[in-house]
């Protein structure tokens, strides 16, 4: 039980660390990673994030048109 209230504790103290600048910075920066960019594969024709591209190249779907084309 004692573990259960330490959780909660720490839950607000975390987010109340945090200035709202710095959580900001943080949501940018996450952004800045994954959200804005995109990676067209121009085989598949197809706008996907960036972050998922790897997965994508390895698709069976992407690597069917690949074989395809060579
Ligand atoms: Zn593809």
């Amino acid at each position: 039980m004692g573990d259960a209230t330490n959780t909660c504790d720490k839950k607000v103290d975390r987010s109340r660390c945090k200035s709202d600048e710095e959580r900001r910075e943080r949501y940018l920066a996450k952004h800045r990673r994954y959200g804005n960019k995109s990676y067209t594969c121009e085989l598949c024709v197809v706008v996907i994030k960036q972050a998922a591209k790897a997965k994508h190249v390895k698709s069976v779907k992407h690597l069917k048109l690949l074989s395809e084309t060579e």
